[in-house]
Formats: C-alpha cells, structure tokens, sequence
C-alpha cells in the first residue's frame, strides 16, 4: 500500500522505527464492500468519526479488526462508544472521561483514550486547551476503567503540509512535558496526529497514530 511507503520512509528520514507507527485508516462514509477490501488487504486498525455511522459497520464486521473513535463524542453517546470502540481518540473534558469510566463499569470493561488538544484555538475545533490538559490527566489518572494514554490533535487545515509542522511540534512537546511530571500510573507516549495531507511530517515529528482517509479511499461522497 503507498501510504505505508510513504509512513516507512518518513520514519526513516527521521531515524524512527516504522514498526511504531499505527496506521489508523479512517474509513467514515466509506460502504462495507470497500471497507471489507481494505480488511483484505491487511488493514488492521479502522477509524470513525460518529457513533451512529459505525455501530452498524462494527456489528458487520466485528472485533477482527480495531475500532477507533476519532471524532467528536458527546456525552450521550459515551455509553454505545464503550461498547463499540476500542479506543477513543477524543476525550476533551473531565465530565466526558468521568461518564466514560462511569459506562465502563457497567460493562467491565477498561477503555483506552487519548486526550484531544485544540493547539489552534479556532473555536470550530473541539479539544481542550493545553493548560488544562494535565489537569485532566490528573483527574483520569484516578479513574479505574478509562486510561489517557497520549495525545491527540487535529491542526488548522492548511493546503501546504509544512504548515501543520509547528502544531506537531507542539503537541509533542506537551507530550513530554506532562511525562515528565510523573504522574503515577499513567504513561502517556501516543502521539495522534497526521491525517492525508501531512502524515509525514507528523511522523518526522513523532506521531505514534497516524489518522488516514483521503489518501486510502479517495475523496468522500456524503
Ligand atoms: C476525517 C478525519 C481524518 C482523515 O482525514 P483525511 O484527510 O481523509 O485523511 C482524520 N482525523 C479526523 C479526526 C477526521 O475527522
């Protein structure tokens, strides 16, 4: 597949190991047939944006495959997330996560997250500002049934890749500052970031998850 090329180069420009770099292929208004081709084809990891849309491709296609939620989660969906994901790439508040971790109980289940930073500001972006994100991370770290193990962002859309390049940067950083508070009990290594236009540079700037559509389907049709 080109994109894993292209991901494997990238890592090596930078002297990274490909091999920790996930492909997340984002597979939102994309049918079944193209989706099970993709599966075929050794896609091991699919990303979706809203709860409604997946429940009926992961009950089709089950948990042979990794289900992802990248999109905006409202706190009344936390409940059919937990049961469908099985990582949510989008927690961007303590009352989400709390409800999170609340549904997670109920279905014994502990659920894997990333904390979602709006870098930009733009108010059209969800996530929440970097201030407050160790916060949170200080608040799940108290919970039992939801981990925030990294970091996610989506950077302002720009049609030169080399744009989003400080936004990467600083989402890494970020990263290692809040592992180097040591908060007991929580490793926060993953990176999310990158998506068709610039998953490269996302990677030369440490992404762990790389989140990729257009460049693996082609362009939607809503
Ligand atoms: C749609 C979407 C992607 C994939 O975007 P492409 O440009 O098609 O690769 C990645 N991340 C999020 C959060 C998305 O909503």
């Amino acid at each position: 597949m080109r994109v894993l090329e292209r991901m494997d180069l990238a890592a090596r420009r930078t002297g990274r190991d490909p091999g920790k770099i996930k492909l997340i292929v984002v597979s939102k208004t994309v049918e079944l047939a193209r989706i099970r081709e993709a599966i075929k084809a050794g896609v091991t990891i699919l990303g979706e944006n809203y709860v409604q849309e997946a429940r009926g491709k992961i009950e089709e296609i089950g948990h042979g495959v990794q289900w992802h939620m990248i999109g905006h989660l409202q706190k009344n969906k936390a409940k059919h997330a937990v049961t469908l994901f099985d990582y949510i790439h989008s927690i961007d508040g303590i009352t989400l996560a709390q409800e999170i971790d609340r549904r997670a109980v109920q279905k014994g289940k502990r659920v894997r997250a990333l904390g979602e930073v709006n870098l930009s500001g733009e108010a059209s972006k969800f996530g929440i500002v970097s201030e407050a994100v160790v916060d949170l991370i200080h608040h799940v770290a108290s919970l039992k049934h939801i981990s925030i193990e990294g970091l996610m962002t989506m950077p302002p859309y720009f049609d030169e890749p080399e744009k989003a390049r400080p936004y990467f940067i600083r989402l890494r950083e970020l990263r290692d500052r809040i592992q180097k508070e040591g908060i007991e009990g929580v490793r926060v290594d993953e990176l999310s970031m990158g998506m068709s236009g610039d998953f490269e540079v996302a990677i030369e700037e440490g992404a762990t998850m790389v989140r990729v559509g257009t460049a693996i389907f082609g362009e939607r049709r809503y």
